[in-house]
């Protein structure tokens, strides 16, 4: 299967299972819209707390709020959302399809890349021990001549990026001779700029009614209570201020499932310090957050950092941590050095001074702010592609396997009864109610116990737990592993302990 395939086929899992359904699907769904399910809301309220807890119970000088959707529309001006969140967009006039014309050009980059990548596998196995992927690189003629088109659109690609050189994209498209997917062509229309935030009107009549924004990041919440948090909360910097919440933006180029959504959650968090020190904070951040990350152990190996080349005006430091999701490596989580750009805005706009007064040097100043953003949809993305894994098991048959981290998996265990008669359903009630106030479970007494044991696998349960006609005279159970699929005999009084040691929140974050 292809990459794009077996993609396909975690969708589908996805809703099979109830983790995530197409937004109003009885109306044939709202693009780039997406509910989550019985399932899919656990492992994401899971994936909330563990960011929570690791947020601001591990970190004393870290505080969260919860700020709204809706606020003041100057917020969006000082920002600099207003007049600079866009995206360049273009059409093919046969298709009318719309695209995003640094996407194009970025697919068609990604392309090159792989085609040279093709070349030094061809070479890696031709030559074997002997392969030197260096001096490979450096004389194949036909990784230098991909190499050579890779950089002559690329040096464009960043001058035009840099100069929101409009013309040139659309220069650098025809000059590639790229073409739209659905028609084929390239009968383009000029790129125009597209903001990307959602507006609607606040109050009752339309004379006083006032345009406002549906907020597109939950950072400006943070900024804008800065000085409340900072004054209630007695915070001396450095410290921070976390916040989970809904995010909106009018994607254009909405696809991958949940990776891209138009409305979608954000964890952030900005870390507010002095001047001068952010360069400190922003490597003890990204180092902080990528432990997080391997942590879950879903391989070190499948993140990495993407430091940025080109910096937004306001930051002096951006990388992205990347994820090897299903379709390459994508970013997963951005971490920022924001200098004073939004504190700055907020106090020139509003008027109101926004700063810290030291009490150890008597200077008062705008902090300086390190910021870290992940999106709750791509992670639960990122564990749901990890964790989908097919494996044939040695009676030929296959089982789906959702090897999701066991303190995220939405259910923690499950309770069947062996068979629904002979007092085993009663029991099973009782395990249940030793269970029920520490973990998540289903209690399951239909069909077969292999056939259980297959929906409990596909939504990633770790445990099942059977009570058979011995439970009746020995008090055990049989504990069934979801990952190495062992059965081991053990007494019901001692299942919470053996549970809550794999699946504990508290644990994972111990290891932190
Ligand atoms: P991208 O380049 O992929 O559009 P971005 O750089 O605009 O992302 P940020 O503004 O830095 O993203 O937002 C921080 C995080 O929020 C991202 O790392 C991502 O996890 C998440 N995020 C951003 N846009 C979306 C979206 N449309 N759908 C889901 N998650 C998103």
């Amino acid at each position: 299967m292809t990459q794009e395939e077996l993609f396909k086929v975690l969708v589908a899992h996805c809703k099979e299972y109830g983790f995530i359904f197409p937004s109003s699907e009885i109306y044939d769904g709202l693009a780039a819209v997406y509910d989550y399910g019985q399932m899919g809301v656990q492992l994401k309220n899971n994936i909330k707390n563990y960011w929570w807890e690791a947020m601001t119970r591990l970190n004393e000088n870290i505080v969260g709020i919860d700020s709204c959707v809706f606020m003041h529309p100057k917020t969006w001006v000082a920002s600099g959302h207003v007049a600079a969140f866009n995206d360049p967009l273009i059409d093919n006039k046969d298709s009318k399809k719309r695209y995003r014309a640094d996407v194009l050009i970025e697919d068609y980059l990604a392309k090159i890349e792989e085609k040279i990548n093709k070349e030094v596998a061809k070479g890696r196995k031709r030559f074997g021990d002997a392969f030197d992927e260096a001096q490979f690189r450096a004389t194949n003629p036909n990784v230098l001549r991909e190499k050579a088109k890779y950089d002559e659109v690329h040096g464009r690609y960043l001058k035009a990026e840099e100069a929101n050189d409009l013309a040139e994209y659309k220069q650098i498209i025809v000059d590639c001779g790229i073409v739209c997917p659905i028609s084929g062509t390239s009968n383009w229309t000029d790129v125009r700029q597209f903001n990307l935030m959602f507006s609607t009107e606040m109050g009752a009549s339309a004379d006083a009614s006032m345009k406002i924004y549906l907020r597109p990041e939950t950072a400006q919440g943070i900024f804008v209570e800065y000085l409340n948090v900072q004054k209630t909360g007695r915070m001396k910097i450095p410290f921070g201020i976390a916040q989970i919440g809904k995010a909106f933006r009018n994607e254009i180029v909405a696809r991958q499932f949940i990776f891209r959504m138009r409305e979608f959650e954000q964890m952030e968090m900005e870390f507010f310090c002095k001047p001068g020190t952010e360069m400190e904070w922003f490597a003890k951040w990204k180092e902080n957050r990528m432990k997080w990350h391997v942590n879950l152990g879903m391989g070190a190996e499948n993140y990495r950092f993407h430091d940025h080349e080109k910096l937004a005006h306001y930051a002096n430091a951006a990388t992205d941590i990347e994820f090897n999701f299903p379709f390459g490596f994508k970013e997963l989580e951005g971490i920022h050095s924001r200098t004073d750009f939004d504190l700055g805005n907020h106090q020139k706009l509003s008027g109101k001074k926004i700063q810290y007064f030291d009490p150890e040097t008597g200077e008062s100043y705008v902090p300086y702010c390190v910021e870290t953003s992940i999106g709750v949809d791509r992670m639960c993305l990122a564990v749901l592609a990890h964790s989908y894994t097919v494996e044939k098991l040695e009676n030929g048959e296959e089982r789906v396997v959702m090897k999701i981290p066991a303190p995220l998996a939405p259910i923690k265990v499950a309770v069947m009864p062996l068979v629904k008669k002979d007092g085993l359903p009663e029991i099973a009630q009782k395990v249940v109610d030793t269970l029920k106030y520490d973990f998540s479970y289903q209690y399951d007494e239909k069909d077969s116990i292999g056939k259980r044991y297959r929906r409990q696998d596909a939504i990633g349960t770790p445990f099942c737990v059977t009570i058979d006609h011995e439970t009746l005279s020995d008090g055990c159970v049989t504990l069934r592993d979801r990952d190495s699929m062992t059965q081991e005999r053990v007494k019901i009084e001692e299942l919470r302990d053996i549970i809550e040691k794999k699946v504990s929140l508290t644990n994972l974050l111990r290891n932190l």
